[in-house]
C-alpha cells in the first residue's frame, strides 16, 4: 500500500475510534462549546495538512533513503539482525519526539509556537491534532537531523510517524479508562489520564509528562507527574493567562507565536 494512503487509512481509523470512546466513554464533561472548539481545532489541522503534512513526511523518508543509499548514520555502522535495527530505530524516534516536546516548553521561541497546542480550554482527539504550521515544519526538520544520525530506516519513518500520531489521538482522547488498566498500561504507554496533568494550567504539572508514546522518557528523566493536585475532576485545562475561550479565534491561533508576550505570561520559560 502506498505511504500516504497507509498513514491516512490508519489515521481515520484511529481518530474514528477515539472520537467514538470519547462519546461512549466520556472522561471529563465539557466546559465549552465542543462545536466551536472543533470547528477552530479542525480548521488549523486543515491548515497544517495542505502546508506540512501532505508532503513533508516525504521528506523525512528522502533522507533516510539517501541516508541509507551512502551507508551514513549509526545504524548502518553496525551489522545488527532487521529486527533490532527496528526496535531500536522506533525507540531512538520516540525519545527524540520526548526532548522535542520538551525543548518547545523550555526554549522561549518555541513555547511560543508550542503555546498554540496549550490554549485549548478542553480536552480531547482534536486536542492531538492541532498544533500551529511552524511548529510542525520545526518538528520535521528535527526528524530529518534524528534519521540521518541515526540512520533510521526508511519504512521504520513511516511506521513511527503512525505510532506517534496514533498515540498522540489516543493520549488527549477523553476517554475514561479503569484505574487498574491505566495503571497497568502507564508501565510503558502514555494514557490520557498521564496527559491530560501535561495540559494543566499549573505550570508545574504543564511542565511535566512530555511523552508521546511510551511513558519511560518521563520516568528516566525525571519529568513525570502521577497525579494532578486538584484531582482529574478539578484540574484546570489550557494555560491560566489565556481562558477567554471567545478569543480563540482560527486567525488569533494563527498569529499568536508572533504577538509579544505579557511580561508577567505566567506559562513563559523563566
Ligand atoms: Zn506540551
Amino acid at each position: 500500500m502506498d505511504n500516504t494512503l497507509l498513514r491516512g487509512t490508519v489515521f481515520l481509523i484511529v481518530f474514528s475510534a477515539v472520537a467514538f470512546s470519547e462519546i461512549r466513554w466520556p472522561r471529563l464533561s465539557s466546559h465549552h462549546s465542543k462545536k466551536t472548539r472543533w470547528q477552530r481545532n479542525l480548521g488549523l489541522i486543515a491548515i497544517d495538512v495542505v502546508v506540512v503534512y501532505l508532503w513533508m513526511p516525504l521528506t523525512v523518508v528522502m533522507v533516510a533513503t539517501r541516508v541509507h543509499d551512502h551507508q551514513l548514520g549509526i545504524l548502518n555502522q553496525i551489522p545488527l539482525p532487521t529486527p533490532m535495527v527496528w526496535l531500536i530505530a522506533l525507540i531512538w524516534m520516540d525519545m527524540v519526539i520526548y526532548w522535542q516536546h520538551r525543548w518547545f516548553h523550555q526554549i522561549g521561541c518555541l513555547w511560543r509556537l508550542h503555546k498554540v497546542h496549550h490554549l485549548d480550554l478542553d480536552i480531547d482527539v482534536s486536542t492531538g491534532l492541532r498544533f500551529h504550521p511552524a511548529e510542525i515544519l520545526l518538528s520535521l526538520l528535527l526528524k530529518c537531523a534524528a534519521v540521518a544520525f541515526m540512520g533510521v530506516p526508511a519504512q521504520v519513518v513511516v511506521v513511527s510517524e503512525i505510532l506517534i500520531n496514533s498515540a498522540a489521538m489516543f493520549n488527549h482522547g477523553n476517554i475514561a479508562i479503569p484505574a487498574p488498566l491505566d495503571r497497568l498500561l502507564r508501565h510503558f504507554l502514555v494514557t490520557p489520564d498521564m496527559h491530560r496533568i501535561h495540559h494543566s494550567v499549573t505550570v508545574r504539572e504543564t511542565n511535566s509528562n512530555y511523552g508521546f508514546c511510551l511513558s519511560w522518557w518521563d520516568f528516566l528523566f525525571h519529568s513525570y507527574t502521577e497525579h494532578p493536585q486538584k484531582g482529574h475532576q478539578g484540574m484546570q485545562i489550557g494555560l491560566s493567562d489565556y481562558q477567554s475561550f471567545a478569543r480563540h479565534t482560527l486567525v488569533y491561533l494563527l498569529k499568536l507565536p508572533f504577538i509579544p508576550p505579557q511580561p508577567d505570561d505566567a506559562s513563559a520559560p523563566k
